[in-house]
């Protein structure tokens, strides 16, 4: 069987849940919102940024975030995800990859993110060494129903598709 060269492109999906718990700030994209909410969590539970960081380790088929992290390591303790983003990051780039877009969906019943995504975009774009228009953020709630539409839970879902820097 013959087969055409398969053009240079990789895939990645990231995933996470944190429970939410009373008094804020929320942590989320690497920006900080004012309220009476946060996540739960062994580092700085930033929801956002770890499925960005499981999305890019995803891609190059690199052990995920829990496997590099471990929430049982004191060094990871309160830890800033960036570092986490960081690290992932550094391993696309030991593959020759780099980023095309990412495609990122926050899961909240509340608070509100729609006035802070601009700053969230801002933030990862920033983070990963790319242009604000590579990077969508949206959310959704959960209509009420569930974990997340409760308000017990706050979880996101990334894509992100890289492109070797050089061609196959
Ligand atoms: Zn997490």
């Amino acid at each position: 069987m013959t087969s055409a060269p398969l053009p240079n492109l990789r895939i990645g999906l990231g995933y996470d849940s944190h429970r939410l718990g009373e008094g804020g700030p929320l942590r989320i994209g690497g920006i900080d919102i004012d309220g009476d909410l946060h996540a739960i969590g062994h580092s700085d539970a930033d929801v956002l940024l770890h499925s960005i960081t499981d999305a890019l380790l995803g891609a190059v088929c690199a052990a995920d975030i829990g496997r590099l992290f471990p929430d049982t390591a004191d060094e990871n303790a309160g830890r800033c995800s960036r570092d986490f983003v960081l690290a992932a990051l550094e391993k696309i780039g030991q593959q020759q990859m780099q980023i095309v877009n990412l495609d990122c969906v926050i899961l909240a019943e509340r608070p509100k993110m729609a006035p802070h995504i601009d700053a969230m975009r801002t933030c990862i774009a920033e983070m990963l060494g790319v242009d604000v228009a590579q990077v969508s953020v949206k959310a959704k709630t959960g209509e009420g129903v569930g974990e997340i539409g409760t308000g017990q839970s706050i979880a996101t879902r990334v894509v992100v598709l890289l492109a070797g820097i050089n061609p196959v």
